[in-house]
C-alpha cells in the first residue's frame, strides 16, 4: 500500500515509512491511495471470528509486506487484548464501550498498535527511538502505556501541571521505567510548543529518532477501524446501525468512515461534538471558520480545528452532498452533556462519562428525528477518569475492579518551566 499527502507535494511512501514519519514534510496527512473492499471470505462465517483474526484481516492490505505476517498477527493480537462489549441501554440505543483496555480509554487500541509497529521499524533501522508527546489528558496515558516496557524506546510525555486529572496523571507518571512523566509548568498549548522545538531539533535528531505519537500518525488511526467491526458482529438487530462518534480531532471517526467504506454495514454517521463546533457548522454551511478551543466537561474533544477531518473530506473527494449523506454533525452543550448523564444514571443505572454522554445525546436526538433509526454510540472512555462525574452524580459504585488494573504506585515526574533548553537537558541526561 502507498500513501499520498493530502497537500500532494510530498512523495507517496509505503507504511512503514508513513509511520516513521507520522507527517508528509509539507504538512499534510497521509492517506491510503486505495480503501481495500472486504471479499465474501472475511463475511463468511463472520460472527464466529476471533477479535485478532479480524483485526488481521483489516489491516493486513494497509500494512502490505512491511511487516511480516508472523509480527503483524502478535501486535493485532496485542493490540486487541481486551473486551469491547456492545451493551444495550434502550430498545434503540446501545453502548459501545472502548474502556476496557489498560488506560480505560479506546486510543489503548490505536497507541498499543503503533507503539508495537515503531518498536518492529525500531529493531530494523537500527537506531534508538526517542518518542516525544504531549498530553491534555487521556493520549498521554494511553502512550505510556503502550510503550511502556518496550525495549529501545524512550518516551517523555509532557503534560500540563494541575491540569489533568488524577487518574490521568497516574497513567502518565505511575509507571517509571521507559517512560518519562514531564510536568511542564504551563499550559497544553506550551506543551505543544516544547515537542514541537524538541522534534524540529537537528541536533537531536543526529544521536536518536524522534518521532511523536501523535493523533494523525496513521498506526493510530487505522487500528480504530477494528471495533466497529467487533460492535457489528454483537449487533444483533435487523435494522442496521447508525454510529454515533463522539468526536475532537476526528481520528476515531475517521477510521469508522474507512470501516464503512471497506463494506462495514451502517445506516449513518454521526459526528457527536461539544460546543467545539466548527464541523456542525461547516456541514450546515460551507464555511470553515476559525474559533479558538472553548473548555468543556468533554476534555479530549476540546480541539477549534480537528486535523483528521482533512482525511475525511479526502475520502468523499471533498464532495459536501455526498458527505452529508453519510454524516450528520452536531454539537451538544455542557448542560446537555450534565442532563444526559443524570437521566442516563436515573433511567438506565448506566454511568457515561462526559465524552459519551455528548455522544448519546447526539444519537437521541438524531432517532428523535427519524423515529425508524437504531444505534449505538461509543463510550470512548472509562467515567472513573473525570473528576466530574462524581461532582454531577455524587458518589457512584465505581466498580473497584478498574481501580485495581492500574497499579497506585508513585507517582514520578520531572517538573520543568515551560523552557526548552530544561527539556533538552532532561532528555540528554536521561539518555
Ligand atoms: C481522544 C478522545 C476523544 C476524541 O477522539 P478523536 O479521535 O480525537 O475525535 C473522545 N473521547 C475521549 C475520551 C478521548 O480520549
Amino acid at each position: 500500500m502507498k500513501y499520498f499527502s493530502t497537500n500532494r507535494k510530498s512523495p507517496c511512501v509505503g507504511f512503514k515509512e508513513a509511520v516513521l514519519q507520522g507527517q508528509p514534510s509539507d504538512g499534510g496527512l497521509y492517506f491510503p491511495e486505495i480503501i481495500p473492499k472486504l471479499d465474501e471470505n472475511f463475511w463468511r462465517d463472520f460472527t464466529a471470528k476471533s477479535k485478532e483474526e479480524i483485526a488481521f484481516q483489516i489491516i493486513k492490505p494497509y500494512v502490505g509486506e512491511d511487516i511480516d505476517e508472523w509480527n503483524l498477527a502478535r501486535i493485532c493480537a496485542e493490540s486487541v487484548s481486551f473486551e469491547f462489549p456492545l451493551v444495550r441501554l434502550s430498545d434503540k440505543i446501545w453502548a459501545l464501550e472502548l474502556f476496557h483496555g489498560p488506560t480505560l480509554a479506546f486510543k489503548d487500541v490505536g497507541a498499543r498498535f503503533m507503539s508495537r509497529c515503531l518498536q518492529h521499524f525500531a529493531e530494523e533501522i537500527g537506531k534508538r527511538i526517542v518518542v516525544i508527546v504531549a498530553t491534555s489528558g487521556d493520549t498521554g496515558g494511553a502512550v505510556a502505556n503502550g510503550f511502556y516496557g518496550l525495549d529501545g524506546i524512550e518516551v517523555f510525555v509532557l503534560y500540563p501541571k494541575g491540569k489533568v486529572s488524577q487518574v490521568q496523571e497516574m497513567q502518565i507518571a505511575g509507571l517509571g521505567g521507559n517512560i518519562n512523566a514531564v510536568k511542564v509548568c504551563g499550559d497544553f498549548d506550551e506543551c505543544q510548543r516544547l515537542v514541537k522545538t524538541a522534534l524540529g531539533d537537528e541536533e537531536l535528531r543526529r544521536d536518536f529518532y524522534l518521532t511523536s505519537a501523535n493523533s494523525i500518525n496513521i498506526a493510530r488511526l487505522l487500528p480504530q477501524q477494528f471495533y466497529y467491526f467487533f460492535a457489528y458482529q454483537q449487533w444483533e438487530d435487523s435494522t442496521l446501525p447508525t454510529i454515533c462518534v463522539p468526536s475532537g480531532n476526528f481520528g476515531n471517526l475517521c477510521a469508522g468512515l474507512f470501516a464503512h467504506f471497506s463494506g462495514l454495514p451502517c445506516k449513518k454517521f454521526i459526528a457527536a461534538c461539544n460546543a467545539n463546533d466548527v464541523i456542525p457548522i461547516f456541514l450546515q454551511t460551507g464555511q470553515m471558520i476559525d474559533k479558538p478551543a472553548v473548555k468543556t466537561l468533554s476534555n479530549a474533544m476540546d480541539i477549534a480545528r480537528p486535523s483528521n477531518f482533512a482525511r475525511i473530506l479526502e475520502l468523499f473527494n471533498h464532495d459536501l452532498d455526498l458527505l452529508r449523506e453519510k454524516l450528520e454533525a452536531v454539537s451538544i452543550s455542557d448542560e446537555e452533556t450534565v442532563e444526559t448523564m443524570k437521566k442516563v444514571f436515573r433511567e438506565f443505572n448506566y454511568v457515561l462519562d462526559p465524552h459519551g454522554a455528548v455522544g448519546f445525546r447526539a444519537l437521541e436526538q438524531y432517532i428523535f428525528k427519524n423515529p425508524g433509526a437504531k444505534g449505538f454510540f461509543l463510550e470512548t472512555a472509562h467515567p472513573i477518569k473525570f473528576d466530574s462525574v462524581r461532582h454531577i452524580l455524587g458518589d457512584y459504585d465505581d466498580n473497584a475492579d478498574f481501580m485495581t488494573k492500574f497499579s497506585f504506585r508513585n507517582k514520578q515526574a520531572f517538573e520543568i518551566e515551560p523552557d526548552y533548553w530544561l527539556l533538552k537537558k532532561l532528555i540528554r541526561a536521561k539518555i
